[in-house]
């Protein structure tokens, strides 16, 4: 059996994080089937049913945002919106067949069980008084509605991959609408048809459409159409426990992206937040897709952690490819930079990349750090490198000047045999001259190996910023 799976967000805001792992999990059984199984695809459905919520930017945020992740869907993207008439077509075959009855009540009676209901403190339920009336009592003027005959006895039960066997009485379940007056199809209506004409095998989705389930099973059971299987993954929570919002970081998967966080880091955050193979912490995407099943889901809330995605983030920047990270640095640091960046900063970014990546957790930290190599002269020092270029310092720079001079081969060793040998001729520690020389080559007092970094800087710009500093006292 090929295994389908769907992802069909209302294009009413951005792609959350909640919605993002929805779609990651979908993706992963999808792609596992594929690869391991006999067949899997993953379709998109763009719930877009309401207009006047829709918007076309909510639409591209989630193609970008998919798209960024990696999470690739097959074949055109599906709009509900589009499939009206089909919904239609299909809620008037069950009228056909009786499986469904127009029902007319009007707004007054419709308000008058609702006003009944809230005096009684239950729920409102509609009270079938069209399911079994003579459409010949049909009063004039009023554009019926079209509802299923639910069954009225017995239980609707699901047995849900994640949450075990769930069940409903069936009395606790009206007649629901499934085409309204003006001849449009209701949500649940279009989501049972469209998932069945995609041929979706298997609805992963978040648990607060756990309820939705037992009425779209009822529309199944009506049409006599196989039900697809369902699991229904816990909500996400913040650190607190109380459910997501934005003050816990549910932000647009965009707003990571501008945060300096890497999809993969991001895809193996959310794999883990929800679902587990054993205590494995950082899983590859080939890894994931060889392992995922949706048994492995937790039943329990999953906590959203920042600094958890942050420290893996740093483990994916330590992983990237030194060329890709340059190319995510370089607009940043034409940001802070202001548009002057030097004219040899890629290539002294391409040999820096591999020490400076060894620190940073986000990118923009990368970028700060390696605006050492990108900067132009003179360098503006900070305020503590500032000092160390002061005094005694000072009189090392003089002098240490003059030994990089020397040197012959510009590399990485004999650099640190130069200014080892200064420090044994002046008999200081190694640091107190790599400090001054950080502090004058960097505007800095942190960096990478300072040895590497006069290697990569070359010689003429580490003569050029001492000469800077030097002439600056
Ligand atoms: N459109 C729904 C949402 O964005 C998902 C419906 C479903 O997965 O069945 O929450």
């Amino acid at each position: 059996m090929t295994v389908v799976t769907r992802f069909a967000p209302s294009p009413t805001g951005l792609l959350h994080i909640g919605g993002a792992r929805t779609a990651l999990y979908n993706w992963l059984f999808a792609k596992h089937h594929a690869e391991y199984g006999t067949g899997g695809r993953f379709l998109l459905r763009i719930e877009d049913t309401d207009r006047k919520r829709h918007a076309e930017d909510a639409v591209e945020a989630i193609y970008d945002g998919l798209s960024w992740l990696g999470l690739n869907w097959d074949g055109e993207a599906i709009s509900q919106f589009t499939r009206a008439e089909r919904h239609a077509e299909i809620a008037r075959q069950l009228l056909d067949e009786g499986k469904a009855y127009h029902c007319y009540c009007t707004p007054e009676e419709l308000n008058e069980m609702r006003e009944a209901a809230r005096a009684e403190g239950r729920k409102m339920m509609y009270d079938g008084r069209w399911r079994d009336r003579d459409p010949a009592d049909a009063p004039a003027g009023v554009d019926p509605v079209i509802r299923l005959k639910a069954p009225q006895d017995g239980e609707t039960i699901i047995q849900d991959l994640v949450q075990g066997e769930v069940k409903v009485d069936n009395g606790q379940l009206d007649d629901m609408i499934l085409l309204r007056g003006d001849g449009t199809p209701t949500y649940m209506l279009a989501v049972v048809v469209d998932d069945h004409d995609m041929e979706v095998s298997h609805v992963i989705r978040g648990d607060d459409h756990l309820n939705n389930a037992f009425r779209q099973t009822q529309i199944y059971r009506g049409l006599g159409w196989d039900i697809p299987a369902f699991a229904h993954i816990p909500l996400i929570h913040g650190a607190d426990g109380a459910k997501m919002g934005k003050r816990h970081g549910a932000l647009g998967i965009d707003a990571y992206r501008d945060q300096g966080f890497l999809p993969e880091a991001i895809c193996n955050y959310l794999l883990r937040l929800g679902w587990s193979h054993g205590d494995d912490e950082i899983i590859s995407r080939d890894e994931a897709v060889e392992w995922f099943s949706l048994e492995a889901i937790g039943r329990g809330a999953a906590r959203f952690d920042a600094d958890k995605l942050t420290n893996l983030n740093g483990h994916y920047i330590r992983q990237s490819e030194d060329s890709r990270l340059v190319d995510l640095v370089i607009p940043l640091l034409a940001l802070s930079l202001k548009g002057t960046l030097d004219e040899g900063a890629e290539s002294r970014l391409i040999k820096g990349m591999a020490g400076l990546k060894e620190r940073a957790k986000t990118l923009p930290e990368l970028a700060e750090s390696a605006e050492i190599y990108a900067m132009t002269r003179p360098l503006r020092l900070n305020e503590k490198a500032d000092q160390l270029v002061q005094g005694v310092g000072r009189d090392h720079l003089d002098s240490l000047r003059g030994r990089l001079t020397d040197v012959g081969d510009w590399n990485h060793e004999a650099l640190e045999n130069a200014v080892r040998a200064y420090a044994d001729s002046a008999d200081i520690k190694l640091g107190k001259a790599a400090q001054p020389l950080r502090a004058a080559l960097t505007g800095r007092t942190v960096s990478p190996s300072i040895f590497e970094v006069i290697e990569i800087l070359g010689r003429d710009e580490v003569l050029g910023r001492l000469d800077d500093v030097l002439k600056d006292l």
